[in-house]
């Protein structure tokens, strides 16, 4: 009999309800936003990307001298555990680990063992209209966090940047926003890498201005070469952005989303691209397996 579909949540090695689910007010994920996590989709009970997200995990917790106290193997098992347990076949997983209980300085050395959870449920980002219809976004003022600050590479639970950025959104009654970094080229958005269209040509930022190097954003650029589009990273500005034929985002979260409004431009012809089109099919066909 398939188990009641459900939120599951593992906390160091023990299952919790929603309810019971609760880490230290000392833990400095909390108190300072110490710590790394991932989100990731699992689509008919597959685990999407799992290998990929493990290891930037590591690669994280690696950057911010935090040893994960798992091996890589062993928390892919307890994420198929969750997801089994779940019961649900379509959800998405939080994995965080965090810096663990300390005392109240910053200091990491007094918080010994970071602590693992893993939360399995449903995800909404963007309503499903604008799949259709593409979406407006606007330029955010705040700046993507510098290489030389906490690293954009590095997905850490210190998002107050970016959260800052979406608040611009919320206030511009849009869904995204773009930031740029401190040179003002285009990084990413505030939950979503960002690729333009161009002559037929896909664009999108490298990896040194700025960006969380996105899951959703390397199977994109791998589709793109096995159906032939050609795809190059490069420096974008914002009049790129203004003049391209298409933009889309991508993320865990948002999958492929056609954007068709940036700063009161009105994009291409302003709906969403034959190659936002094709991406889309081709990367959620993906998703699920075909
Ligand atoms: N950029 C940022 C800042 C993100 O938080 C995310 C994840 N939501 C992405 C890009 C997309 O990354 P991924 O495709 O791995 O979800």
């Amino acid at each position: 009999m398939q188990p009641q579909a459900s939120p599951t949540i593992w906390i160091d090695g023990e299952f919790r309800t929603k309810e019971t689910a609760t880490v230290s007010v000392y833990d400095h994920g909390f108190l300072y936003g110490d710590g790394v996590f991932e989100g990731i989709r699992v689509y008919s009970g597959r685990v999407f990307e799992s290998h990929a997200h493990l290891v930037r995990l590591y690669e994280s917790a690696k950057s911010i001298r935090m040893t994960i106290p798992m091996s890589l193997a062993e928390l892919s098992d307890v994420l198929e555990a969750c997801v089994k347990k779940s019961g649900m076949t379509d959800s998405y997983i939080r994995l965080v680990v965090s810096r663990g209980p300390g005392d109240l300085g910053i200091d990491p050395r007094k918080s010994p063992r970071p602590c693992v959870i893993v939360i399995v449920d449903k995800i909404n980002v963007y309503p499903a209209e604008v799949y259709q219809t593409g979406m407006a976004i606007i330029t955010s003022s705040v700046t993507r966090n510098h290489s030389n600050a906490c690293p954009p590479r590095v997905k850490s639970l210190n998002y107050l940047n970016n959260v800052l950025a979406k608040i611009e959104a919320n206030d511009a009654g849009v869904y995204e926003a773009i930031m740029l970094n401190s040179q003002g080229n285009v990084a990413e958005c505030t939950a979503d890498n960002i690729f333009i269209v161009r002559s037929g040509e896909i664009q999108t930022p490298g990896t040194s201005e700025g960006i969380l190097e996105g899951v959703t954003r390397r199977v994109v650029m791998e589709l793109a070469k096995q159906h032939s589009i050609p795809l190059v990273e490069k420096v974008l500005q914002r009049h790129d952005v203004y003049i391209a034929d298409e933009v889309f985002l991508t993320g865990t979260g948002a999958e492929v989303v056609p954007v068709t409004k940036i700063d009161g431009r009105v994009i291409g012809d302003g709906t969403p691209g034959p190659v936002t089109k094709k991406i889309s099919e081709v990367y959620m066909k993906f998703a699920r397996g075909g």
